[in-house]
């Protein structure tokens, strides 16, 4: 590309325009002749490197100078500067630089900062009663580690990686891309991006750098929680793959403990209260009476009933709940009343019964309205 163009009309700025003036200006040019926003468009392409020329030239108070004191003369004799040559990474990760990592950038996945791990999952199961106090388990996974035989270079102690024949060390190689019209730069497929192949392998890992270890942590689980939430414990993932790792460490991912909590045979659970049926008897319901009823912590409360209970009357006992996630008062333990009425029924038992029973009196009225309505909104 021989752009004989002037630079600050390629960028629409004035000769005096601000470093500042000349970026806005640059990056609303950028912007609009974006290879993304124009896909199939040469001359919007053109356009986008002829910007990224200027801006490269002009955003540079040395060379802006030079420019400006030579025009473009005063610029041959800097080497790598000939935008036709470029390689359109560069120019990527120049527009990068002023958008500010990959947002609107052409490669997507221009990344800053350390590159973290990858995150791993286990699963572990707790019982109803653990949930009260809270519990530690020992869990037991796998995750790829760096190999300690190498070092996680993944070569033969004793040898060194060395530099990639196919990329020449650089970790990245140019493709056709969009039909062979724009060059595309993605990770040396040889050395999958890292600069350096090994020949001799390492014999723990055959070459990998990571090799897949069995892990045993203790997890403290805290009271509270509920089937379904995970425990995150920070660092315990895995480390960057080496390919992701063009220079240095960076930090491992987190292992996320996803806890179920198994169902309980008597208690049931819902939100932070619990919910319970109690037997009662006939006799105990009509007569009133004090029910002894379990706690999922062991032990029993009581709990009084008046004369004339009814079938699944609900009483709330606070305290005897499960506890908040993050301390706190529990929740209340919920008792659903369920009237029982005998089975089998011995002698006396018959006659007294139907003693009363000549006594007893029923009305239609004496149903449940409360019944009526369920009955309803079963067929609604
Ligand atoms: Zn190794
Ligand atoms: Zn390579």
């Amino acid at each position: 590309m021989s752009t004989t163009r002037c630079y600050y009309e390629v960028l629409s700025v004035e000769r005096s325009a601000s470093g500042d003036e000349i970026k806005r200006s640059y990056r609303r040019l950028a912007m609009k002749f974006h290879p993304d926003r124009n896909p199939g468009d040469e001359e919007a392409e053109k356009s986008f490197k002829e910007c990224a020329e200027a801006y490269e030239v002009l955003s540079d108070p040395d060379r802006r100078g030079r420019y400006d004191q030579f025009g473009h003369e005063g610029l041959r004799s800097t080497p790598g500067h000939d935008f036709n040559r470029m390689n359109p990474d560069d120019i990527f990760s120049m527009f990068n630089d002023i958008f500010g990592g990959g947002g609107g950038g052409g490669r997507g996945r221009a990344r800053r900062g350390p590159v973290r791990g990858y995150d791993l999952e286990t699963q572990i199961e707790i019982t109803l009663e653990e949930v009260l106090e809270g519990t530690t388990r020992e869990v037991e996974f796998r995750r790829l580690d760096v190999c300690d035989t190498c070092e996680g270079n993944g070569a033969k102690p004793g040898t060194r990686p060395v530099k990639c024949p196919t990329c020449e060390g650089v970790g990245k190689v140019e493709q056709a891309g969009l039909g062979g019209m724009f060059r595309m730069v993605v990770a040396c497929p040889n050395c999958r991006g890292r600069g350096e192949v090994v020949t001799d392998h390492c014999g723990d890992c055959r070459g990998a750098g990571r090799i897949s270890v069995k892990r045993t942590l203790e997890v403290r689980v805290p009271a509270g929680i509920s089937h379904g939430q995970a425990i995150r414990v920070q660092g315990e993932g895995e480390p960057p793959r080496p390919e992701d790792l063009p220079e240095g460490n960076g930090p491992r991912g987190d292992l996320h403990v996803v806890v179920g909590v198994e169902e309980h045979d008597r208690f049931q659970r819902d939100g932070n209260d619990l919910v319970t049926v109690v037997p009662v008897a006939f006799a105990q319901a009509a007569l009133g009476a004090t029910l002894e009823v379990p706690l999922l912590e062991g032990g029993v409360v009581e709990l009084e009933i008046a004369a004339g209970t009814q079938h699944g009357e609900i009483h709330r006992i606070p305290g005897h709940g499960c506890p908040r996630l993050r301390g706190g008062e529990r929740g209340e333990l919920v008792t659903v009343l369920q009237l029982v009425v005998p089975r089998k029924l011995n002698e006396d038992q018959r006659n007294l019964l139907s003693q009363y029973a000549e006594t007893e009196e029923l009305e239609i009225h004496d149903a449940e309205p409360s019944l009526w309505t369920r009955i309803k909104d079963s067929f609604s």
